[in-house]
């Protein structure tokens, strides 16, 4: 399907847009959504962009009983001319294939749903906000819709965009946050599902949240699913970690998701001449060297916040206070930069932007 066809039934009832400054994060939603479906007999046909709306699915059908699912998560972002820009969006694209490998879908066509998204935008592109670090996040997912009980991979799939408006993530201005090292569950482990972007991960991981949430910290940071020591990544966002330095990440094993912003860090500090390691990296090691007055900053990496400095890590009864709980110079530069690259105001040596 390499011919962009694409049925357009639009909405003629469009809802009244929420205030940029009353958004949240994934609550609001635009007019349109994009919709394909999957058959054996077809293949993927039929895409279509219509009015917003619930869908109609077999009690029986598959994602609801085994989760075979496989999501997105990108941003489309407004520049100050007035122009609409996406990030990267081959990159979701080709994680979305990934993830759909390893949960036994069939593979999308990565230069057509890329258009399709662009065309679904451009439809709601009065939805996509202009304040300062709004943005309009997009969501594509493909659920199993076969209706049957049997554990196996369903032979029909649908394959949805919806839009959503969301705020800026700080609202004033860059901050860390407080993450707890998670030491009695695990997210993921080695020859498991870590490394797809599906629901079941993201299931599993709401107990640990729920505890820690409670005791103030944002996210968990997640060990190594077999020896609880290395470490792996927060809930939803890479890490990374200067100490003496030399900035480190987790290297990439099947068990961490592959960030579009953690390689995006990479390249840009690689850009800037500064080194970075991907390599594994135990708690001891992380603590040792806090210990020692080493550890001058660590940062999440993710879409939603971009660059989310950690000012306290939990890690049993010890505490690590990085930083003074302030944003270290590399990760205001790195949020600096990368957000400029996305609205437009810093110059994008990469062709990230499209
Ligand atoms: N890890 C997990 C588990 C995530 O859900 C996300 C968000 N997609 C990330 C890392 C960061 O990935 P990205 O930079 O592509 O948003």
């Amino acid at each position: 399907m390499s011919e962009y066809t694409i049925t357009v039934i639009k909405n003629e009832n469009p809802k009244p847009k929420p205030a940029s400054d009353q958004l949240k994060f994934g609550k609001h939603f635009t007019d349109h959504m994009f919709t394909q479906e999957y058959s054996e007999e077809k293949g993927w046909h039929n895409p279509k962009i219509v009015p917003y709306q619930p869908i109609v699915l077999d009690p029986a059908a598959m994602i609801f009983h085994y989760g075979q699912t496989v999501f997105e998560g990108l941003k489309a972002y407004r520049t100050k001319d007035g122009n609409i820009q996406l990030f990267r969006p081959n990159k979701n694209m080709e994680r979305l294939n990934l993830s759909n490998d390893r949960l036994c879908i069939p593979a999308i066509d990565e230069e057509f749903a890329i258009n399709a998204i662009k065309h679904l935008v451009h439809i709601d592109s009065d939805w996509v906000p202009d304040a300062e670090g709004t943005s309009l996040y997009i969501r594509p997912f493909i659920i199993a819709t076969e209706p049957y009980l049997g554990v196996n991979p369903s032979s029909t799939y649908q394959f949805i965009v919806i839009l959503s408006p969301v705020g800026a993530y700080y609202e004033s201005g860059i901050n860390p946050v407080k993450i707890a090292v998670e030491n009695e569950f695990v997210r993921a482990v080695k020859g498991g599902t870590g490394e797809a972007k599906t629901a079941g991960n993201y299931a599993s991981s709401l107990k640990a949240q729920e505890i820690v949430s409670k005791e103030g910290y944002a996210q968990v940071l997640w060990l190594d699913g077999l020896e609880k020591k290395y470490i792996e990544e927060v809930g939803s966002m890479n890490v990374f970690f200067k100490i003496n330095g030399e900035i480190i990440t987790p290297e990439l094993n099947g068990s961490i998701l592959n960030g579009v912003t953690r390689n995006s860090v990479i390249e840009l500090l690689n850009y800037w001449g500064l080194k970075v390691t991907e390599r594994r990296i135990t708690m001891e090691e992380l603590y040792e060297s806090y210990q020692n007055g080493e550890l001058e900053e660590a940062f999440g990496s993710g879409t939603a916040a971009v660059i989310s400095p950690i000012g306290e890590l939990a890690w049993n009864d010890k505490k690590l206070f990085i930083n003074d709980g302030r944003t270290g110079e590399i990760s205001k530069r790195l949020y600096d930069t990368l957000t400029g690259i996305q609205f437009g105001t810093v110059k994008d040596p990469f062709g990230w932007t499209v």
